[in-house]
C-alpha cells in the first residue's frame, strides 16, 4: 500500500532536490505535486489543505529557500508534519493489574476484520502474559459466535458465548461478571457490526459501554474503505468515544488515505494495524515509523 502516494512524492521530491536554489516560485510549484499526491491518495480534502498550509509556511520560509538544499530541507517538513498528522498516539491498552479485570471493547462495522481483530489482539496479550477472554456479543450474525469459537480453539484462549441469550449487553455483562470466575484478567467483547451506522447498532454499543465501563473503545476500520472508515470513526466517536483505532487490510492496495486522514479528522489515534488475515499479523502502529515509510 502507500505505493502511488510514495510515487507522487518522491517525484515531488526529485523536481525540487534538482533545482538546487529554489525561488518561492519553484518550491510552490513542487508542493503543488506533494498536495496532488495527497488528493490522489484519498486523504481528505481539509486535512490535504491544512496539512498544505502547515508544510507551505515553513518551506516559502526564509530558512529554507535560504538554505544550500531547500530540496532536501522540504523533505524534512513533509516528514514532520506526516508524523503530526498521525500523531501523537498512546499505543498502550492502559490495562488494570492482573489480579483485576480490564475489559476491551471493539466495536466496527461488517467485514472491516472486526472478529479477527479480537483474535489478533487475545493472542497478543496471552504472549504479554495476560489471561485473555474472547466475548461472543455480535448476536447479529448467526456465524460470528462460531468464528470467535474458531478462533479462540486456535489460540487456545476462552471464549464466552450464550447462544439462548438474545440482548448482546447481558452477555457482554455476564462474560464481565465472570471473567475472574473463568480464570481471565482481560476481557475482549466481540460487538455486532452492521453493513451500515444505524441508530440501533449504536443504542446497542452505548448500552454495553455504559453496563460494562470498558477501559478501552477501539474501533476496528478496514484501510480499503478509504473515506468511509473515517466517516465511520467519526460517527462512532460521536456516539461512543473511542479511546484507538485498529487499521486492517494496512496489507492491502488501499491508496493509504484513510490511514492519513483518521486522526485529524476525529482526533483519534490509531493505536494498532492489521498487516494481514493471519493471526500475528497485528502491530502497533507508530506515527514516525509509518511516515518514514510513506517517504520510502
Ligand atoms: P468482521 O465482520 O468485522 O468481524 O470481519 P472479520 O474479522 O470476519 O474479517 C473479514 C475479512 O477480513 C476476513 O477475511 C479476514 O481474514 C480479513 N482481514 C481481517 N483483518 C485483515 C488484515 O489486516 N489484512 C487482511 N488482508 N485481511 C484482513
Amino acid at each position: 500500500m502507500f505505493e502511488s502516494l510514495q510515487d507522487g512524492l518522491s517525484s515531488a521530491f526529485k523536481t525540487l532536490r534538482g533545482q538546487g536554489k529554489l525561488s518561492e516560485s519553484n518550491m510552490r510549484d513542487g508542493l503543488k505535486m506533494v498536495e496532488r499526491s495527497l488528493l490522489e491518495a484519498d486523504v481528505s480534502y481539509e486535512v490535504v489543505q491544512t496539512f498544505m498550509k502547515n508544510v507551505t509556511e515553513v518551506a516559502v520560509g526564509e530558512k529554507v529557500l535560504k538554505s544550500l538544499n531547500p530540496g532536501q530541507q522540504v523533505v524534512g517538513v513533509v516528514h514532520e508534519e506526516l508524523i503530526a498528522l498521525m500523531g501523537p498516539v498512546d499505543n498502550s491498552l492502559h490495562l488494570r493489574g492482573k489480579d483485576e479485570v480490564s475489559v476491551l471493547m471493539m466495536c466496527g462495522l461488517q467485514g472491516s476484520g472486526k472478529t479477527t481483530t479480537c483474535g489478533k489482539l487475545g493472542r497478543m496479550l496471552k504472549l504479554a502474559g495476560r489471561r485473555p477472554l474472547l466475548v461472543a456479543a455480535d448476536l447479529q450474525r448467526p456465524a460470528a459466535i462460531d468464528q470467535l469459537h474458531v478462533l479462540g480453539e486456535q489460540l487456545e484462549i476462552p471464549v464466552y458465548s450464550d447462544r439462548a441469550q438474545k440482548d448482546p449487553v447481558a452477555v457482554c455483562n455476564a462474560a464481565v461478571q465472570q471473567a475472574k470466575k473463568l480464570g481471565a484478567d482481560v476481557v475482549i467483547l466481540d460487538t455486532a457490526g452492521r453493513l451500515h451506522i444505524d441508530d440501533e447498532l449504536m443504542g446497542q454499543l452505548t448500552r454495553i459501554d455504559k453496563k460494562c465501563n470498558p477501559h478501552q473503545v477501539l474501533l476496528v476500520v478496514d484501510a480499503m474503505t478509504g473515506q468511509d472508515a473515517v466517516n465511520s470513526a467519526k460517527a462512532f466517536n460521536e456516539a461512543l468515544e473511542l479511546d484507538g483505532v485498529v487499521m486492517t487490510k494496512l496489507d492491502g492496495d488501499a491508496r493509504g488515505g484513510a490511514a492519513l486522514s483518521v486522526k485529524q479528522v476525529t482526533g483519534v489515534p490509531i493505536k494498532f494495524m492489521g498487516t494481514g488475515e493471519h493471526l500475528d499479523a497485528l502491530e502497533e502502529f507508530h506515527a514516525d515509523r509509518m511516515a518514514g515509510r510513506i517517504l520510502g
